[in-house]
């Protein structure tokens, strides 16, 4: 019989939470790591080096949060730490053009056929805002189309039903945005080609843009069928709005022409962050010249920023992504996540547990129930959340760290070894084990 493990010592971490209360609100810069829905102080993480992190107090731990994506080389990378040590010595920024920045959007652009002009910002978040008001100002309408449960980041008109980060805390949109705003972000459900009808019917020539993740992963993983993201593409281009693929997760995640080549869909807008920037904060949004032609200072819609382009974090991209344009990176990270999920799948079909594990390429996620197909938020329950808390838990102590909320994906990088994804099956076995 598998025994519950010890708790690990949190005290070091309990002593900073404690301090940093008293400067940040719930004592962190990003709500979700306060670890308000899973167990336990949140961890103070003091390294990282390939797939492990180290906590305050010494605990080891395999990491599968990938601080939320962009490690897709894991911690430390050899090339990535040296790009950043030789730019550092060079300058850190100096609100000018740089060669990094054309070598950075030469990568992306010329292995990806989707977008022809590119603009780099600071965060993904950033790089929506943008995107959207692009849409707004070629379109020359203000209404946007989002779905329930996509997360967009934290500007006003998305963070309304927008994912994890509130759904987490019990709410679907954030107080303190104007209603004004809200009025003009229609929220429909994924997967619902009547609701998508009836908008575009409803406001009719008022449509901006429909915004959707590339593949939905900031409210547990809800992949959606080629057909009906076609059907996007298509009732977007019949109703002159254009679709906005946010592929901040899943550009050069699921590939390196991400979701849009998943699908085989060309997007009017791209916008893309976490591992463009290697780690760095770095958020990029892209179309064609013709849409890219309409931003400052070729066009009226404005858009700019102190730190865009930063050189250190254009070197760091840039050797991320030099890693990733090499043959066969994605065949051999996707071939060893599929294994290292059929492996859980087997475990989990043997034992007969009521869990379900969705997955698409190096992104995975443990859904506490039968239905073996979630494409909405709204068929999620929320009491599934009481058994991820419990198998958080388990794999903390351990050594296994997953993100702290069971709406949140996990991520296998290219750093996980055999051997890692081997001790991370084992532990996590057991504490399934402890679950059901
Ligand atoms: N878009 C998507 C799909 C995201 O997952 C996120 C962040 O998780 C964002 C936008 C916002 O990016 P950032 O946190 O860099 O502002």
């Amino acid at each position: 019989m598998t025994m519950q493990a010890p708790d690990i010592s949190r005290a070091k971490s309990a002593e900073l939470f404690e301090k940093a209360k008293q400067y940040f609100p719930g004592g962190v810069n990003s709500p979700v790591r306060a670890f308000k829905s899973v167990f336990g102080t949140p961890l103070f993480i003091e390294r990282g080096d390939k797939a492990h992190l180290w906590d305050a107090d010494g605990n080891e731990f395999i990491d599968f949060c990938c601080s939320w994506g962009p490690l897709i080389l894991g911690h430390n990378n050899d090339q990535v730490r040296e790009a950043v040590a030789a730019q550092l010595s060079k300058g850190l920024s100096f609100g000018a053009p740089t060669a990094l920045e054309n070598q950075l959007a030469e990568l992306i652009i010329e292995k990806n056929k989707y977008i022809e002009k590119i603009r780099f910002v600071s965060s993904g978040t950033e790089a929506v805002m943008s995107a959207i008001r692009l849409a707004r100002g070629y379109t020359k309408r203000d209404k946007i189309i989002k779905f329930d449960g996509c997360y967009h980041g934290h500007s006003d008109s998305l963070l309304v039903k927008a994912g994890s980060g509130l759904v987490t805390f019990g709410e679907t949109s954030s107080a303190g945005v104007p209603k004004a705003f809200a009025d003009e972000t229609i929220v429909i459900e994924l997967n619902d080609k009547d609701a998508l009808k009836a908008a575009f019917t409803e406001f009719k020539d008022q449509i901006a843009a429909v915004i959707i993740e590339g593949i939905p992963a900031n409210n547990g993983l809800l992949m959606q069928s080629k057909e009906y993201m076609h059907f996007l593409r298509d009732i977007t281009k019949e109703n002159g709005s254009m679709l906005i693929m946010d592929e901040v997760i899943t550009g050069f995640r699921i590939g390196f022409e991400g979701a849009s080549a998943y699908y085989e869909i060309q997007p009017d807008i791209i916008t893309y962050g976490k591992i463009i920037g290697g780690g760095m904060p770095v958020g990029a949004y892209g179309a064609s010249k013709e849409l890219m032609a309409c931003i400052s200072p070729d066009g009226a819609v404005y858009q700019a920023g102190t730190l865009s382009g930063n050189p250190v974090a254009m070197a760091a991209g840039i050797a991320a992504l030099t890693i990733l344009a090499q043959d066969d990176f994605y065949t051999n990270l996707n071939a060893k996540t599929a294994a290292f999920v059929q492996d859980m799948r087997d475990y989990i079909a043997e034992k007969g547990y009521r869990v379900q594990l969705f997955h698409v390429a190096s992104i995975f996620w443990f859904a506490f129930t039968e239905q073996e197909d979630i494409k909405k938020a709204s068929e999620i329950d929320p009491a599934s959340m009481e058994s991820y808390k419990i198998m958080h838990r388990e794999l903390l102590n351990r050594g296994v760290y997953f993100g702290p909320s069971g709406y949140e994906v996990g991520f296998v990088s290219a750093a996980h070894t055999d051997a890692d994804l081997a001790t991370a099956k084992k532990h996590i076995f057991d504490a399934l084990d402890i679950v059901f």
